[in-house]
Formats: C-alpha cells, sequence, structure tokens
C-alpha cells in the first residue's frame, strides 16, 4: 500500500549563478552550480520519489552526460518523475524536505516552494513540508561552500 523513500543531495555555491530552490529564483549574492538549474531542493524530492519505488536515482533518469537537461527547469524533471512513479501506479502520500543553508534567509520563500513543488507534483499544498535550517556555522554549509537537502517521500498506490 505504502513505500517510503530517502534523497539528498549537495550543490556548491558559486558566483554568477541563479539561486533556485523548489522553482523559486531567491535573491543572493551566489548561487547553486550544477548541469541543470541546481536546483538542489527539487533534487532530493525527486530522489526520495524515486527511492520508494527502488528506481535508483535522478542520476541514472536524467544523466548530466546528455545535454538536453544542461540547464534544465528541475521542476520539469519533477513532472516526468511524478509521472514515471504514476506509471508504476503510484502517487504521492506526502514529502517532508529539509533545506540546509547559512544564507540566505529562506523562511519568506517556503510558502511559493511548497506551492511550486505541490503544482507539479498534482497534489495539495498540505501534502508538500518544506522546511530549512542552518548548521550553526559548522561544516561547508555553515562556510557557506553549498548547500544540503534531505527528503522524505511516502507514495501511495493508486
Ligand atoms: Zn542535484
Amino acid at each position: 500500500m505504502f513505500r517510503i523513500g530517502h534523497g539528498y543531495d549537495v550543490h556548491k555555491l558559486v558566483e554568477g549563478r541563479k539561486l533556485i530552490l523548489g522553482g523559486v529564483d531567491i535573491p543572493h549574492t551566489v548561487g547553486l552550480l550544477g548541469h541543470s538549474d541546481a536546483d538542489v531542493l527539487a533534487h532530493a524530492i525527486m530522489d526520495a520519489m524515486l527511492g520508494a519505488l527502488a528506481l535508483g536515482d535522478i542520476g541514472h533518469l536524467f544523466p548530466d552526460t546528455d545535454d538536453s537537461f544542461k540547464g534544465a527547469d528541475s521542476l520539469k524533471l519533477m513532472e516526468k518523475v511524478v509521472e514515471v512513479c504514476r506509471h508504476k501506479g503510484y502517487c504521492i502520500g506526502n514529502v517532508d524536505a529539509t533545506v540546509i543553508a547559512q544564507a540566505p534567509k529562506l523562511a519568506p520563500h517556503i510558502i511559493s516552494m511548497r506551492e511550486n513543488i505541490a503544482r507539479v507534483c498534482k497534489c495539495d499544498i498540505s501534502q508538500i513540508s518544506v522546511k530549512a535550517t542552518t548548521e550553526e556555522h559548522l561544516g561547508f554549509t555553515g562556510e557557506k561552500l553549498g548547500i544540503s537537502a534531505h527528503a522524505v517521500a511516502l507514495m501511495q498506490k493508486i
């Protein structure tokens, strides 16, 4: 009836890149580096959904050797992941995710992230939880070298 999955992702912060989290373009001095738009939150959530169904990860589904995914909107990729899960007979029960970033302050953007993710997942915003925390200036997120995200997804048989 139910299957649970976990996802984890990290991207490096660099100058000259946009900071996209949960499809929200967040004004900041640095952004995340990656083959796609480097939306670390979207990536962790997709890996959680795929993990729940033991379908591998997004690197397997959307290889970074494929130029068609260069600069890709990760929410478009998420739409495809949701489709793949639906084909396997599963829809989203709920998702809970945590973004770990020292800066900028993410609280003002959380609702927009949840709305974006719920829209592409074709579910209610109450099924999508996004939280943000810092690691108290410790480690690579604390030193603002990168941003990481964890997610769990409960998938439900249709
Ligand atoms: Zn990623």
